[in-house]
C-alpha cells in the first residue's frame, strides 16, 4: 500500500495551491460579503485545468484522476467555500454527466468550451421547491416529448451556478407513470426561450457561489439533448452524487485544514493566565483531535478516490467519506471559533465564514441522513 502522492499530483496540487493564494484567498471575504462570484479567478481557472478536472482531455479538459481532483477541491476550499462549491458544482455536477453519459456528438458540442468556461459553467438541477431528498417521488419538472422536441414545464430550487452557466443539465419527469425509471437527463442551454433563472438566494454561507431557483415555461430543445436513454435518470444522477460527495468531502477538509490553521496562529498570539493559549492543555487537545480526524478524513476521501480511479464500486465509501468529512470539518470550525473566544464570532476573523461555509457541507448533494441511509443499505445488504 503506498499513501505517497505521485510528482504529477504533487505539481499539480502546488500549482493549484498558489493559484489559490494569488486568485482567491485576498477576495474571499469582500466576495462573501457581497455575495458577489469571484468572475476574474473563473475566468483563469479553465487554462489551469479547474474547470475540465472532470472533461477527458480529447473533449479539451484536464482528465485528472479524482485523487486530483479532491487535491484541488481541498486547496480551494481552504480559500474559499463558495468558489469551491462553484468548482465541484460546475465540474463534478454539470460537466460530469455530459462526460459519462452523452454521445460523442454532445461532447464535442459542450465540453470544449465548459472546460475552458468560455461561454459560462455548468450546472446539474435536481432539487425542487418541494423536493430535494426523495427525487423519485418528489421531481414534478415533466419532459414531454413533441415531435423532434423535449417540451419541459416546472421548476428547480437552489441550483448552484445556474446565474453563471451556458447549460443546466435538468432532471425531468419523462414518463408520468412514475417510478424509478421515469426520470431523465437533459440538457437546457440557458438561453433558451421560457427558462427564467430567479435572483440568487440570500444565503448564510458559501455565499461567493450563486444559487437560484429556475423556472421552465414550455422550454423546448432539441431531442438529441438527452443524455443516453430516456428513463435512466436517477441512475445517472446516483452514480454522478457518488463523484460529487467526494468533491464535498474534500472542500470539508480543506475548510477543517484552514481552520486549525487559524486557531493554531491565534492561539499563540493570544496570552491567557500570564502563558499562549496555545500552552494550555485544553487547547492543545481541541487542536489534537482536529488533527487526528482531519488525517481520518482524508484517508476516506483518498481511498474513496483511489476506488474511483480504480474502477471499483466507490459508491458506500464515497458516502462514508463525505458523511465523516463534513461532519468532522463542522466540529472543528466551531472548536476553532471556542478557541478564538469572542473575536471568532466576528467577521473580522476568516474563522466565521468558515463555520457558516461549512454548515452547507452537511446538507449539499445529500444531507447526513441520506449518507447514512445509503451506508446502512450497503452494510445492511
Ligand atoms: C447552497 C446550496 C447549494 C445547492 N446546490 C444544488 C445544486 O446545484 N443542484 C441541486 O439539484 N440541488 C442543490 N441544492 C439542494 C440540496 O441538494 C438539497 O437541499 C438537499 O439534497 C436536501 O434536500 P431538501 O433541502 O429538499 O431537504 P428535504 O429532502 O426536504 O429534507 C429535509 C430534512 O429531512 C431529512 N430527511 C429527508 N428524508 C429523510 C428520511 N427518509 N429519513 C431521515 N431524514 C430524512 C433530510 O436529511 C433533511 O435534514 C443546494 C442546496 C444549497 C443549500
Amino acid at each position: 500500500m503506498n499513501f505517497e502522492l505521485t510528482e504529477e499530483q504533487r505539481m499539480w496540487r502546488k500549482a493549484v495551491h498558489d493559484f489559490c493564494e494569488q486568485e482567491v484567498k485576498p477576495k474571499a471575504a469582500e466576495l462573501d460579503a457581497l455575495a458577489e462570484f469571484n468572475t476574474e479567478a473563473f475566468q483563469k481557472m479553465g487554462p489551469l485545468g479547474l474547470l475540465g478536472m472532470d472533461i477527458p482531455e480529447e473533449y479539451g479538459g484536464a482528465g485528472v484522476d479524482s485523487v486530483s481532483s479532491a487535491i484541488a477541491l481541498m486547496e480551494l476550499g481552504m480559500t474559499c467555500g463558495g468558489t469551491a462549491l462553484s468548482v465541484v458544482a460546475h465540474s463534478g455536477l454539470g460537466c460530469a454527466p455530459i462526460s459519462l453519459f452523452g454521445s460523442e456528438e454532445q461532447k464535442r458540442n459542450w465540453l470544449p468550451t465548459l472546460a475552458m468556461g468560455t461561454d459560462g459553467l455548468a450546472a446539474l438541477a435536481l432539487t425542487e421547491s418541494r423536493t430535494g431528498s426523495d427525487l423519485v417521488g418528489g421531481v414534478k419538472t415533466r419532459a414531454e416529448l413533441e415531435g423532434d422536441e423535449w417540451v419541459i414545464n416546472g421548476d428547480k430550487a437552489w441550483i448552484t451556478n445556474a446565474g453563471v452557466s451556458s447549460l443546466i443539465v435538468t432532471l425531468c419527469r419523462t414518463d408520468p407513470a412514475g417510478g424509478s425509471r421515469s426520470l431523465s437527463l437533459i440538457v437546457v442551454p440557458t438561453n433558451t426561450n421560457g427558462l427564467h433563472i430567479h435572483p440568487a438566494e440570500k444565503k448564510m454561507g458559501v455565499r461567493a457561489s450563486p444559487a437560484n431557483a429556475i423556472s421552465y415555461e414550455n422550454v423546448r430543445v432539441p431531442k438529441d439533448h438527452l443524455l443516453g436513454e430516456a428513463g435512466r435518470g436517477l441512475y445517472q444522477t446516483l452514480e454522478v452524487l457518488d463523484g460529487g460527495r467526494i468533491g464535498i468531502g474534500a472542500i470539508s477538509i480543506g475548510l477543517a485544514q484552514a481552520a486549525l490553521q487559524e486557531a493554531i496562529g491565534y492561539a499563540k498570539e493570544r496570552e491567557t493566565f500570564g502563558v499562549p493559549l496555545i500552552k494550555h492543555q485544553a487547547i492543545q487537545w481541541m487542536i489534537a483531535d482536529a488533527a487526528t480526524q482531519i488525517e481520518a478524513a482524508l484517508l476516506l476521501i483518498y481511498q474513496a478516490a483511489w476506488l474511483k480511479d480504480s474502477g471499483k464500486p466507490f459508491s458506500k465509501e464515497a458516502s462514508i467519506a463525505k458523511l465523516f468529512a463534513s461532519e468532522m470539518a463542522e466540529e472543528v470550525c466551531r472548536n476553532a471559533i471556542q478557541i478564538h473566544g469572542a473575536y471568532g464570532y466576528s467577521s473580522e476573523y476568516p474563522i466565521e465564514r468558515m463555520y457558516r461555509d461549512v454548515r452547507l457541507m452537511t446538507i449539499g448533494e445529500g444531507t447526513s441522513e441520506i449518507q447514512r441511509m445509503v451506508i446502512a443499505k450497503r452494510v445492511i445488504s
